[in-house]
């Protein structure tokens, strides 16, 4: 089988295409425009592999979509390609509406449009991916509901409200043209090349500096945390089991408020790389996002019983792997944060 993974570069699309490459006999393009959230260093384990193939190529660009249908004829598209980060939408949300909308768009009629001329079982197992979040839901309050598949969209952000309009486009592709869309809306994720300007990398980088860790509010907000291995195994899964035009909540139950999430990695730092005083000394509540949402969290009922998906991560181990991860691999940190990132992104380093 052939994937082709919009997004590779990202936090996620790397996780899976090391994932795919490592653990199955799958082919992988990976189509990314390398923007600042993309790195391709991310995936020099598996980056000289003759199964992986990268295409950087901007998914708003249906020329060059075409072309990369007739010439990779993939079986599998799993689309993560998106502009990400909640703050960055609230500064400037055009690109979001342009990735997240317009390029979901353009990437929808360009596999449509490959899959018409496919036939017979080819056509048949074709199947189209669709990663969305679980921001779509907007803001649990402080109930105790969890968000199920039939949960109505309430989109807080510009990037949840993006993300939310695209859900709606894969939907609307699968009931019009029966063209063969699955969706996926997952909780918070957290693991190794997170880019650095997400809370739980931010945490760790500004404790190891001795730097302040700025907690929104009172850092009462309640996140549904999974380790981004879990979320790659339940895309496979959703992709080879999962029912056309359906969508599967993926979430790895591990409701933590941000605080308490700062106070772990705190704990988790004086035992690992102790310094005189506690990191919990670092921690600094900062004025709230605006629109922020108090609560997430995902009832993964339908994906647990019906394909069998279950995260084989507890938060308490994921989180330990994480922090190690980070301590052992920062100079891949120390590279996005000085810029060489974006240097290698532009290709100078390559040189
Ligand atoms: P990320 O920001 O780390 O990576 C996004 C990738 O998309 C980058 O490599 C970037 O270069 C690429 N990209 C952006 N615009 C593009 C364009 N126009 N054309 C081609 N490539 C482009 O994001 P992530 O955290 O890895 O998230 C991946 C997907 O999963 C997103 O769709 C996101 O909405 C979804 N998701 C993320 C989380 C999470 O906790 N991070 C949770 C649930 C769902």
């Amino acid at each position: 089988m052939r994937y082709l993974v919009t997004g590779g570069a990202g936090f996620i699309g790397s996780a899976l295409i090391r994932h795919l490459i490592s653990n199955t006999s799958n082919e992988v393009v990976n189509v990314d425009k390398v923007t600042y959230a993309g790195n391709l260093e991310s995936l020099m384990s598996v980056s000289g592999s003759h199964r992986y193939t990268f295409e950087k190529v901007d998914i708003c660009d249906a020329d060059e979509l075409d072309r990369i249908f007739r010439q990779h004829e993939p079986d599998v598209i799993m689309h993560l390609a998106a502009e990400s980060h909640v703050d960055r939408s609230i500064d400037g949300s055009k690109v979001f509406i342009e990735t997240n909308i317009v390029g979901t768009y353009t990437l929808l009629e360009a596999a449509r449009r490959y899959w018409v001329k496919l036939v017979g079982e080819r056509q048949q197992a074709f199947r189209f991916l669709h990663v969305s979040t679980d921001e779509v839901f907007g803001d649990l309050g402080v109930s105790h509901g969890r968000f199920s598949e039939e949960t109505s969209y309430h989109p807080s952000s510009p990037y949840a409200a993006s993300k939310a309009s695209a859900d709606h486009l894969a939907r609307a592709w699968y009931r019009t043209y029966k063209f063969p869309t699955l969706i996926t809306n997952c909780s918070n994720n957290y693991g190794p090349f997170h880019y650095p300007e997400k809370m739980i990398p931010l945490m760790i980088l500004n404790a190891l500096d001795n730097k302040p860790l700025p907690v929104y509010g009172q850092g009462l907000q309640v996140r549904d945390w999974l380790y981004v291995e879990d979320h790659c195994r339940a895309l496979c899964t959703v992709v080879r089991k999962g029912r056309v035009g359906e969508t599967y909540n993926i979430g790895g139950q591990s409701e933590k408020t941000n605080i308490e999430v700062v106070r772990i990695l705190c704990d988790l730092l004086d035992e690992i790389h102790p310094r005189c005083l506690s990191y919990h000394d670092l921690i600094t509540h900062v004025v709230d996002r605006p629109g922020h949402d108090q609560r997430y969290a995902i009832d993964p009922g339908k994906i647990q019983e019906e394909l069998k998906w279950c995260p084989q991560e507890s938060f308490e181990s994921g989180i330990r792997k994480t922090v190690q991860w980070y301590m052992d691999n920062l100079d891949w940190c120390r590279k996005v944060q000085n810029g060489s990132y974006d240097r290698h992104r532009l290709g100078l380093l390559e040189k």
